[in-house]
C-alpha cells in the first residue's frame, strides 16, 4: 500500500507531513502519470475528499500488480507535492524504464490471421 492517510488514530503518515516543495516536477509528473495509469483494484461507494484543500478526488483504489494506492494519489503529488517514499518512487522509475527499454516483437502478431 502507499498513499493512504491516518485517520487521527492510527500511525499512518499525514500528506501535510510529505510535503516536498523541493521535489522536481519533472520526477513528480512521471510518478504522477503512472499512478494516473494503475488498474482498477477496487471501487467504493464514496469518494474520497483531499486531505489539504478539499477536492473531490474519486472512489477506487489502483494498482500496477506490485502496489496499490488510492485514485486521488496523483492529486496530491502533483498540486501539493506530497513527495512519496523513495521506495515506491524507485519502484516507478524502474517499470518506466523496463517500459522504455523493452523490445518490441511483432513475430506472433504478424502470423495472425482472422478465421472464417
Ligand atoms: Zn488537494
Amino acid at each position: 500500500m502507499v498513499g493512504y492517510w491516518s485517520n487521527g488514530d492510527d500511525n499512518w503518515p499525514r500528506p501535510e507531513e510529505m510535503i516536498d516543495v523541493a521535489w522536481s516536477i519533472g520526477e513528480r509528473t512521471v510518478v504522477a502519470d503512472y499512478l494516473s495509469r494503475g488498474l482498477i483494484a477496487r471501487v467504493y461507494l464514496g469518494k474520497a475528499v483531499c486531505r489539504i484543500c478539499g477536492e473531490v478526488l474519486g472512489c477506487m483504489d489502483l494498482s500496477d500488480g506490485c502496489y496499490m494506492w488510492p485514485q486521488g494519489l496523483e492529486h496530491y503529488v502533483l498540486e501539493h507535492a506530497v513527495r512519496l517514499p523513495v521506495w515506491f518512487v524507485d519502484h516507478v522509475l524502474l517499470q518506466q524504464q523496463s517500459f522504455e527499454d523493452a523490445q518490441v516483437c511483432d513475430t506472433q502478431w504478424s502470423r495472425v490471421r482472422a478465421d472464417k
